[in-house]
Formats: C-alpha cells, sequence, structure tokens
C-alpha cells in the first residue's frame, strides 16, 4: 500500500448513518468530471484546493491578510482599512489571487476559513478511520467513501479501501458513474456496497444538464446490476430536472428492463448546499429553489412503487457537513 499515491480529500464526517448500513465514516474525494447545477456538495466538484471562507463565523481581525503571501485581499493593497476582507467577501474578488495555500486558514482565529482538498495518503487515511473500527464492527457500519466523484481517484481509492477491506471494515462508495467503465470490475470486486447515483435516465437531457455524456453510467449500473456485488440506487429528486411525473415514469420503465428488481432509495433535494455555494465563492444556478416537499416525496414514492419499483428511504439527502 506504500506505493499507491496519495489522494485529495476535502472532509471525513464521523457518526453518519445515512450512508450504507450501520454507523458509518464517510469520506469526501475531491474533485468531479460532472457539473451538476445543483450540486450538494460544491467543494467536492473541483480537484484543486479551495478555501471555504464563512462570514457568519468572521470577526474581521485582519489576521488572513497579514498571512497571506499573495496580498489576496478584496480591492487591492490598501483597501483593508476601509473594505474588511472578511466582511466583503460577497465580491470574492480575493480568490483570483488565492493559491489555497492554507496560511490564512492557520492564521485565522475563528475558523471562519477552511483549506477543502488536503492531500491524504492511503495508509494514514486508514489509520486515522480504524479508530472507529469497533463502533463500525458493534453496528454493522463502515467507511464509504463519496465525493466529488470517488472513482475519479481510483488508485487512491482502491488503495484506502483495501487497507481497510484488510481490517475487516465493511467499504461502500458512493458513485455517479462519471468514470471509465474499464474499473467497474475492479470496484465491484474491491468494495462492499455500490451506492449508485441515478440522475435521470434520458442521456441526451444529461448531456445538456451535466455536461457529460452519461451512456456510460447507464451501462455501467445495468452491468452493475448483472452482478451479484450489493448496490442500491439512489435517486435524488432535483426540482424541474428529474422529479417530473413523467421522469419518474420513464426511470421506472427503465429500472424495470433491468436484469433483475432494483433497491431503489429516494432523496429530497435540500437548500443547504445554498449556503455552501456561498461559502466557496461561487453563483448557484438553483439558489431559489425549494426543497422537495414531503408530498411531492410521498407522490414519487407511490408512482414508482405503482410502476413495480420497491423504495426505500425519502429523506432529505445529507450532505458533507463542510462550509
Ligand atoms: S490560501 Fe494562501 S493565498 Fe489564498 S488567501 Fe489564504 S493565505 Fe492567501
Ligand atoms: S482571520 Fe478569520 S476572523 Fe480574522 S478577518 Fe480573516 S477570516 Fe475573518
Amino acid at each position: 500500500m506504500s506505493e499507491a499515491p496519495a489522494g485529495r480529500v476535502f472532509d471525513v464526517s464521523r457518526g453518519r448513518v445515512d450512508d450504507g448500513p450501520g454507523l458509518r465514516t464517510v469520506v469526501f474525494l475531491k474533485g468531479c468530471p460532472g457539473r451538476c447545477p445543483w450540486c450538494h456538495n460544491p467543494e467536492g466538484v473541483s480537484f484543486a484546493p479551495e478555501i471555504a471562507f464563512d462570514a457568519t463565523r468572521c470577526i474581521g481581525c485582519g489576521e488572513c491578510v497579514r498571512a497571506c503571501p499573495r496580498n489576496a485581499r478584496p480591492g487591492g493593497p490598501g483597501r483593508w482599512q476601509l473594505d474588511p476582507p472578511a466582511r466583503s467577501d460577497a465580491s470574492a474578488d480575493w480568490r483570483s489571487g488565492c493559491t489555497a495555500c492554507g496560511r490564512c486558514v492557520d492564521a485565522c482565529p475563528s475558523r471562519a476559513r477552511r483549506l477543502a482538498g488536503r492531500v491524504r495518503q492511503p495508509e494514514e487515511l486508514v489509520r486515522e478511520l480504524l479508530v472507529d473500527a469497533d463502533f463500525f464492527a458493534g453496528t454493522g457500519g463502515g467507511v464509504t467513501f463519496s465525493g466529488g466523484e470517488p472513482l475519479a481517484q481510483p488508485a487512491f481509492l482502491f488503495a484506502a479501501a483495501a487497507g481497510l477491506r484488510r481490517a475487516g471494515v465493511h467499504v461502500a462508495v458512493e458513485t455517479a458513474g462519471l468514470f471509465p467503465l474499464r474499473l467497474l470490475d475492479r470496484l465491484t470486486r474491491e468494495v462492499d456496497l455500490v451506492l449508485w447515483d441515478l440522475k435521470h435516465v434520458d442521456a441526451a437531457r444529461l448531456r445538456r444538464t451535466i455536461g457529460r455524456d452519461l451512456r456510460g453510467p447507464l451501462t455501467g449500473l445495468r452491468r452493475l446490476s448483472a452482478g451479484s456485488t450489493p448496490h442500491e440506487i439512489r435517486v435524488t429528486l432535483v426540482p424541474g430536472f428529474n422529479d417530473g411525473d413523467e421522469d419518474l415514469a420513464a426511470m421506472a420503465r427503465w429500472l424495470r428492463d433491468g436484469p433483475r428488481a432494483p433497491q431503489v432509495r429516494l432523496l429530497a433535494f435540500h437548500r443547504m448546499a445554498a449556503a455552501k455555494q456561498a461559502i466557496f465563492g461561487r453563483p448557484y444556478e438553483y439558489a431559489g429553489a425549494a426543497a422537495t416537499p414531503p408530498a411531492r416525496l410521498a407522490a414519487a414514492r407511490d408512482l414508482l412503487e405503482a410502476e413495480g419499483i420497491p423504495v426505500r428511504g425519502g429523506k432529505a439527502r445529507a450532505p458533507s457537513p463542510a462550509g
């Protein structure tokens, strides 16, 4: 395992219950080839490290500016007294000079700044995760790798998964299938459970919306369903994208045509991502979108079940807690 490449991780979240069986730790890997405009984990999109800035925590002390080797502040040098950077972060122009070196993060006394995307070695990550091995064993839990798209860092992912499984820890991977299909066999061999995010079954619409050809993920899900690896299909209801009756009926027909009865979990769209997008200084196309009402979730479940698709869940999707 020592020769495995390092990976970039933006969060490690313990004590989760929605990402596989039992009590779990979720490791969020940075970077995703997709560009879903509703993304619930915006810090997982870019492969590069980024600085999160939470204006609600900022006390305006200016330590971040003093620590910054790039003099990265809004309005440039000399503006600090008039325009404290943290308070005026909405402009986010300090980001244009930022190299994500992390010095401002270390200097910030109120944890208003955070580095998303630290480089981790698989063996030291596994050591950290195994601290909770007894909890995993006692609850039937384990570790789930999420993102971002965890298969975008396959060598790191498989090295960490192998280290955990050697120690008897159950390993799950949550993926949107945005990876080369040649990795699928290895995925099914080297993890215990696959959580597959199905976004839509209309490949052309997917391409228009997230900028990727999703025939690959649809083919991948078909192959996964034909095999014996335990898997769960997760569908987040996205307003105006896949939550209409026709969208869901098409999804149900596609799933019904698969090689075996699918296990589907429905997840609600939530509004937590809007605040997270702001923390990373990004505009958010879905800022005005409402959370999925419980009645819509129930109707979607009824529709899928009426089409013969067994459905579990129907709750708000839990994002990474970072930010
Ligand atoms: S991460 Fe480094 S370059 Fe970026 S604002 Fe902070 S100190 Fe400056
Ligand atoms: S160091 Fe932290 S608290 Fe102080 S101004 Fe910068 S972001 Fe705000």
